[in-house]
């Protein structure tokens, strides 16, 4: 957190899951997505990927659907938006419910920093697999903190698959490719890149003096990464950073004042995935009614 800026809730949250442990996905977290989109397609849904929307559209008073990078125009009586919301609003149609203040309101909130991340291959039978978190922080070098974890191996193996590594970042150290697309970033940018995860594979040699050796291959995502698949400002890892000296302006309601436009995601109440998980319960009580969803919820614990 951020001294005399982080709420202590925040704080709390965060320490809680580092003491208890952070939980991690035996298969990655893809198996999360899979899971999710069987559910959605048990009861009668569709997933498109690869396709962005570009325009939120409204008509009368109220939203009418949304237009994607094909063209293609997805009727409907709700939008339920989990981009971060500057994103939304610069998507949204123009209209007189939602106040151009508001707009600009959220727009000039402060993001959190951005993440740049360490992907390791490791060599199949190398590398034990740990099972924890480890967080070092040590000295005042570039590279002076890091969160390293091991995704669980295939049942039966011992040995670590995947290991990954996440520093903070921040956007000006990447500002200078800015106006560059992921793939398409120039050799500067790999070389740049390359120095990074150099940094960063020294920093832990000290605790893990075999990780080095037993690497196959390696990827790094920086914050442009980020922001280029996800679509945060500057590639904020957590969205609107909380403040605790104006609370309520860095909470966003998710029924927004346009019928059928609906906000999720961690930006709107708290950060990470708990507060992504948390929002879409209130944003499908919003939808749905509370009392609804809460007997639904009881009823299948
Ligand atoms: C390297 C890294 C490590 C992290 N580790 C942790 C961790 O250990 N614990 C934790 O709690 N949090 C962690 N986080 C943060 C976590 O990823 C976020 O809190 C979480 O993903 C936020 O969920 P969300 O639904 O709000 O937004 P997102 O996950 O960003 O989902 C928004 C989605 O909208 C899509 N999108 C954006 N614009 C458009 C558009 N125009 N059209 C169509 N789709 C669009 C994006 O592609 C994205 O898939 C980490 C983040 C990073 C970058």
């Amino acid at each position: 957190g951020i001294e005399k800026v982080t709420p202590f809730y925040i704080h709390a949250i965060t320490l809680y899951s580092n003491l208890k442990g952070a939980y991690r996905l035996r298969g990655g977290t893809s198996s999360v997505v899979e899971a999710l989109v069987s559910k959605i397609e048990e009861n009668g849904g569709k997933v498109l990927t690869g396709q962005e929307v570009t325009k939120i559209v409204v008509e009368g008073s109220k939203v009418k659907g949304v237009i994607t990078n094909n063209n293609d125009f997805y009727e409907c009586d709700y939008v339920v938006s989990s981009t971060h919301p500057a994103e939304t609003f610069n998507l949204l149609d123009k209209n007189p419910l939602i106040k151009n203040s508001f707009i600009a309101r959220i727009l000039s909130e402060k993001n959190s920093y951005p993440l740049f991340c360490l992907y390791l291959v490791m060599k199949p039978g190398s590398f034990k697999y740990i099972n924890r978190n480890f967080f070092i922080r040590r000295g005042n070098k570039r590279v002076n903190y890091v969160l390293l974890s091991m995704q669980p191996p295939a049942v039966g193996s011992d040995f670590a698959e995947v290991v990954t590594i996440v520093t903070s970042s921040s956007f000006s150290q990447f500002e200078k490719w800015k106006d560059t697309r992921t793939g398409n970033r120039g050799e500067d940018y790999l070389e740049y890149k390359e120095n990074l995860e150099e940094e960063i594979l020294d920093f832990v040699a000290a605790d893990f003096p075999d990780l080095r050796s037993s690497i196959e291959c390696k990827f790094s995502a920086s914050p442009l990464t980020f922001r280029d698949y996800t679509k945060t400002p500057e590639g904020s890892a957590y969205g609107i950073q909380k403040d605790c000296n104006k609370p309520f302006s860095t909470f966003i309601a998710c029924k927004t004042k346009l019928p059928g436009l609906y906000l999720t995601g961690q930006s709107n109440n708290v950060h990470g995935v708990l507060g992504a998980t948390i929002t879409s319960l209130l944003t499908c009580s919003d939808i749905l009614g509370q009392d609804y969803l809460m007997n639904k919820i009881i009823r299948a614990i």
